[in-house]
């Protein structure tokens, strides 16, 4: 299949889950996940409709926002920002998905102050405590957001979630529902909506899953571009 194909058949997959579970197809943004495909492939997924591209590197993300210079694409870093990248990738970034600490958000903020941009931030919370994988605790999250109100220009929009790799999609859904319950609790105690609109889960093997659990915003990379035979 073409990546054509391969994006029209995932756009179908979510709309049919989606739908399955009374959502509007429309709440989920699809990011197709680009990292170590060359920029022939970002272009062909742009030509089908394609707008949100995710990368996991801030290297190979300001490489490619250079080479696609000229299409209107919303650029989503996925991995961890390193504290001394952030200079870099705010600006041709504009979601970061992986933001684990004050510290990191409030250089982001400084940064984004300074290009005048509006970057928009999700928070990545380890539910598993995985000591291998970025991302907060749950317990270290209302500080996070209550810290982040302060910010003068960046904004956090939401979670990230990236659990343990499933053997089944429905190894996943305990760690998509338990994201949602969390933000459902965040949300009940007061935390701002706008800071909890987006939860960013599911990937190839289980986006499906993570739509039925409340996700807006589904990481695809395989599925769409077809598998790495490098590490990303
Ligand atoms: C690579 C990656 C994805 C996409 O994974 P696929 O299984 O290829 O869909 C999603 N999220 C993150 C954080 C990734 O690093």
């Amino acid at each position: 299949m073409s990546i054509a194909e391969c994006l029209a058949d995932v756009r179908a997959r979510i709309a049919a889950a989606a739908r399955g579970c009374g959502r509007d197809p429309g709440a989920v943004r699809l990011v197709a996940v680009s990292k170590t495909f060359p920029i022939e492939a970002v272009r062909e997924a742009y030509d089908a409709g394609q707008r949100d591209f995710g990368e996991n590197r801030v290297q190979e993300a300001l490489e490619k926002s250079r080479a696609a210079g000229d299409l209107a694409i919303h650029w989503h870093l996925l991995g961890h920002l390193q504290a001394n990248k952030v200079r870099k990738a705010v600006g041709p970034l504009s979601t970061l998905h992986g933001l684990d600490s004050i510290e990191l958000i409030q250089k982001v903020d400084v940064v984004a102050v300074e290009l005048g941009v509006r970057p928009e931030l999700l928070i990545q919370v380890d539910l598993a405590g995985e000591a291998t994988k970025h991302g907060v605790a749950p317990g270290e999250v209302p500080r996070l957001l209550e810290s982040a109100e302060r910010c003068q220009a960046a904004r956090v929009v939401g979670l990230m979630l990236l659990p343990p790799a499933p053997d089944t999609p429905e190894d996943a859904r305990p760690w998509f529902t338990r994201l949602r319950e969390l933000r459902d609790g965040w949300l009940a105690s007061g935390v701002p909506p706008s800071m909890l609109r987006e939860l960013s889960m599911g990937m190839s093997g289980d986006f499906e899953v993570a739509v039925q659990e409340g996700a807006t915003l589904v990481r695809v990379g395989t599925a769409i571009f077809g598998r790495r035979h490098v590490q990303g």
